[in-house]
């Protein structure tokens, strides 16, 4: 078994950027600067946006986060999206989700600008990468992507599964494992929860990718030998033995699988990290082409 080490990939992909924003620098260029916005006190958010902006601080771009509390009308949520829409020197634009309750997602998402939408959620941008086309790909699986080119591992004519198909993991990866691209080219199997016969579709996988939410779903007997895994999910489970008081589990065992795979991520240190490469990825690109 080997690790598809998204910590050390990630790492490589920030140096490059590092690199390409000194030389903006040096050549008296913008350097790309990101607005995340951060509603309310979930903890889990908080984390995601305060690492997105660590690694914005790593890399050399400008960061404003935008804090607001989860009483915020949606009317001044959207005030706030059009004023950093029209603000010359913010780059990307990305909203933590999710959302209070009481706030449409859709409507908010739709409201940032496809040029600045970083997180790649607009319909704009969706429609862009299920037709082929240059596009801001979601972060999430954009870094599986970045990932699967880190360590080489050929995709071409593998069979996919990809457990859920919510529209900002499983959906849009499966459509460009599918594309005719490199790594891509697999035959994809998409599983949600009403698929049949899960586990026969998995032991027929040669990637599968777990993005449902559910801690250590993937059992080692859903697995053939020498399958390569990938583990999106986090769930937080509470550990008193942890500073934190809690820790964080995978959609795979990972114990049990691990044994069986070529390839597998870890959770924490696997899609996490390269998911906050990608979309620094993607605000360096947008930073470029608009300036
Ligand atoms: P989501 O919107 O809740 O979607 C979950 C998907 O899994 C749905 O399509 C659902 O099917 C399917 N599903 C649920 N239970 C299932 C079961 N028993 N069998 C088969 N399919 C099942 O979740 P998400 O936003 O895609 O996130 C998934 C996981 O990834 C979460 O743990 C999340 O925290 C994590 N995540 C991690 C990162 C990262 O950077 N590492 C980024 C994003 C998300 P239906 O459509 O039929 O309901």
């Amino acid at each position: 078994m080997k690790l598809l080490d998204g910590k050390l990939a990630s790492q490589s992909i920030k140096e490059e950027l590092r690199l390409l924003v000194a030389q903006r620098v040096a050549e008296g260029k913008k350097v790309p600067h990101l607005a995340a916005i951060l509603i309310g006190n979930n903890g889990a958010s908080a984390t995601y946006v305060a690492a997105k902006v660590k690694a914005c601080e790593e890399t050399g771009f400008k960061s404003t986060l935008i804090k607001f509390e989860d009483t915020i009308s949606e009317e001044n949520l959207l005030k706030k999206i059009d004023e950093l829409n029209r603000d010359v020197d913010i780059d990307g634009i990305l909203v933590q989700l999710p959302l209070p309750r009481y706030i449409k997602e859709e409507k908010i998402i739709t409201a940032i600008d496809p040029e600045k939408d970083v997180d790649g959620f607009h319909p704009i941008n969706l429609g862009r990468l299920m037709q082929g086309q240059t596009s801001y790909v979601p972060a999430t699986p954009y870094g599986i992507m970045l990932l699967l080119e880190h360590f080489n591992i050929e995709t071409t004519g593998k069979h996919a599964v990809v457990i859920g198909r919510s529209n900002i993991v499983g959906r849009p990866l499966s459509i460009l494992l599918s594309a005719n691209t490199k790594p891509g080219n697999c035959t994809v199997t998409l599983c949600h929860s009403k698929t049949k016969e899960l586990s026969t579709h998995c032991l027929h996988a040669d990637i599968i990718v777990a993005a449902l939410g559910k801690a250590e779903f993937l059992k080692a007997e859903m697995v053939k030998d020498g399958a390569i895994v990938i583990d999106v999910g986090i769930t937080r489970v509470t550990d008193q033995s942890k500073k934190s008081g809690f820790r964080l589990l995978g959609d795979v065992h990972f114990e049990t699988v691990s044994k069986k795979c070529e390839w597998i991520t870890p959770v924490p240190g696997g899609v996490g990290p390269m998911t906050i490469a990608a979309l620094l990825k993607n605000t360096f690109q947008a930073c470029v082409k608009r300036n």
